[in-house]
């Protein structure tokens, strides 16, 4: 009875259906979470586009994600790498809810999603740190996470 506990203990944190809308409401989303890819950004680009010292995010595949409310507006943004992000945010509000593949990319990219717009979001503790490199000094290492300078290399 124990081990079946911590079983579905286990599944909870690697699979968590989560729900979210922007400050007005008009936009609503879900998303099939995997608990392990919570992760905080420290890039510039971060900083700026959250108006704060870092980003928190969960990283999904695309079919594990929609809109379930309105459509938000879409600002494409080129990255140093030449990589294509569709950033997706309330037209009405400006909260921003997540990022999204280049249409090209289909599902072969990734959707990441703005979790503190989640209503579980006190629940989604990040495991990376990337981009440390441009984290703020006053910010050290979070405890139980792991830190990269950059980002993962995209393996996908
Ligand atoms: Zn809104």
């Amino acid at each position: 009875m124990r081990q079946m506990d911590l079983l579905n203990r286990l599944r909870k944190i690697l699979k968590m259906d989560i729900t979210g809308s922007c400050f007005c409401g008009q936009i609503e989303y879900e998303a099939e979470l995997d608990g392990t890819a919570v992760s905080i950004c420290h890039c510039r680009d971060c900083q700026v586009f959250s108006g704060s010292a870092f980003r928190t995010s969960g990283i999904v595949p695309p079919h594990r994600f929609r809109f379930t409310r309105g459509t938000p507006k879409i600002f494409e943004k080129v990255a140093d790498s030449g990589a294509v992000r569709r950033m997706a945010f309330c037209a009405e509000c400006g909260t921003h809810l997540c990022s999204l593949p280049a249409e090209a990319e289909g599902e072969a990219g990734f959707v990441s999603i703005r979790v503190a717009s989640s209503h579980q979001f006190k629940q989604l503790q990040p495991v990376l740190e990337f981009f440390c490199c441009s984290r703020v000094d006053w910010l050290s290492d979070l405890e139980g996470a792991t830190q990269f300078d950059g980002m993962f290399p995209r393996s996908r």
